[in-house]
Parts: C-alpha cells; structure tokens; sequence
C-alpha cells in the first residue's frame, strides 16, 4: 500500500490557511458571545458557567455557553475515551481555541487538558464535548454541595491562606474594614474583619485574593488599600469571589453591576444604566461610567 509522503508546500499553505480562517470564524464567534454579555444577569451566568467549568479560559467558557447552554464537563473526543465514555453518535463538537498552552510556574492544574489557554496565543480550533453528550462508565461523583445559609466548606478557608501566602500576602482577622476585607499592599497583608459568618469571610478573603492576583501593584504606595474599590477593578474581584463560592457550593446572593456600568468607553458596552443594585439591594448611583479605574 502506497504511503503518503510529507506534505508538499502547497499542500502546507492550504492547510495553515484552512486553519486560520477556522480561528478568524471562531474569534468572530466570541466577540458575539462577548457582546451577548450586556446584562448583570448576562454576566452572573458566565459566571456560573466559569465555576462549572474551572478548567476552561475565559473565551473558551463564552464559547461553549453560548454553543451548549447548561454544559458541566467538557472534553475532548480522545479524553472521553480514557475517561470510559464515548461521545454519542451525531453529537455536535463545540468549538474552542486550543493549544500551545505556556505554564506560568507550578499554577497548572494536573487535570487540566489541552486548551487551557489564551484565545490570543491559540494555534488552531479543537472539539470538546459536553457529558450529556456521552455515555459510558458513570464518573466518579463529586462531594455533595448545598451547604446551609452562612457555612463554608471545611479547608477552604486554610486552602485560600495558603494560596494568600504563595502570593506573599499574609491573612489576619482585625477590625476596621468593609464586610469585603481590605489588602494593605505596601505591607503585604489582606485584613477580613472578625464575627462574619464563615460564607462571608470566604467571599471576603477570595475578593480580596482577586484583587492580588489581578491588581497588584510592581510598586505600592505605603497606605494604599483596596478599601472603596470601584468599577473593573470591584467588578473582577467580586466575579473571582463569586466563581470561588459557586464552585465550592456556598450560597451566595450578589446583585452585579450591570457591565454598562463598569466598561467605561469601551465601544461594545451600550451606553446607559447609569444606576445598580449593589450587593445590599440598595441603588448604587456612584455614576461608575466614564473610564477605566484600571
Ligand atoms: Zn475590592
């Protein structure tokens, strides 16, 4: 049987142009996805699909809400085979970006698969599949979530100090800040006030941990805090606070700002909304509109 040999050049230059405009139509489709992103509630499901989804970028957890509302598990088609399930017949893929993929430091989880990484630096476009699109051997169960009003989960509080530490940040519990804790950059401390319930000082340390993994300045000013965070820069850390309790099955109610309300100039937020609700119900009219904090 004859053998194909190497690919000749032209043969090359289609398949590199094939696989580009696969990723021009793909990056098409997120900024459609992006921009069906207009509501608070628009951006609270993203975020709920974040917290199902841990392992997945940000573009590509747009990507496949908006291809398989609902979706819990993805993987690719090889990846349901080792796991002991097969994609159904005539299941449609979800397109998402994928590979190469650059660790930054030990942060990679062990679990995580190939198209962990930025839509940006992606190579070409993958399929993944959705559990209900499968069928095979039962997956190990997780631990049960709906935990009562106001309990976090034992060691998530400790598993978050740790994380606060990796980050040179020290935790402790003092008075003389909002219900949201305060980061002291200068001194590299994060401040959760005392007598919260255990939900709320996870929100607080996991907000607080948002802003130092997304915020932290190379050279602090001596006294600078995260205290009265507005804005983007509010926006993130409540959205990394959310997604931490959501996965970890603390029930939480947060009204967001609507988008509108927090992307400044940026073309593809509609004007308007020009008041919030913020987390205590009140109507927030701090007028956030305007420019980024960030
Ligand atoms: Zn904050």
């Amino acid at each position: 049987m004859a053998r194909r040999g190497p690919a000749v050049p032209e043969d090359r230059r289609q398949q590199d142009q094939d696989r580009e405009q696969r990723l021009a139509a793909l990056r098409v489709r997120l900024q459609a996805a992006a921009q069906d992103t207009r509501t608070a509630e628009d951006w609270a499901r993203s975020l709920q699909a974040a917290a199902r989804l841990p392992t997945e970028t940000w573009a590509n957890v747009l990507l496949i809400s908006a291809q398989r509302p609902g979706a819990t598990l993805v993987k690719g088609y090889a990846a349901w085979r080792a796991a002991g399930r097969h994609v159904n017949r005539n299941e449609q893929g979800i397109e998402v970006f994928s590979g190469p993929y650059q660790p930054k430091g030990n942060h990679r989880h062990p679990e995580d698969d190939e198209h962990g990484h930025s839509w940006r630096d992606a190579d070409h476009v993958t399929y993944v599949w959705d559990l209900s699109q499968t069928s095979g051997q039962p997956l190990p169960a997780r631990a049960a979530l709906g935990l009562p009003a106001g309990a976090a989960p034992p060691g998530l509080w400790e598993a978050l100090c740790w994380l606060a530490r990796r980050e040179g940040f020290a935790v402790e519990r003092e008075p003389g800040c909002s219900d949201d804790g305060t980061t002291l950059w200068a001194a590299r401390r994060i401040r959760v006030p005392p007598g919260l319930a255990d939900s709320q000082t996870i929100w607080a340390l996991a907000h607080q941990l948002g802003h130092v993994l997304l915020h932290n300045p190379t050279a602090p000013v001596p006294g600078t805090t995260t205290t009265g965070c507005r804005g983007v820069r509010k926006a993130e850390a409540d959205s990394v606070a959310f997604i931490t309790c959501l996965r970890h099955g603390i029930p939480i109610e947060h009204g967001f700002a609507s988008p509108q309300t927090w992307t400044g100039s940026d073309p593809r937020a509609q004007p308007g909304a020009s008041t919030c609700p913020s987390r205590n119900g009140r109507l927030d009219r701090s007028g956030r509109r305007g420019r980024l904090v960030r």
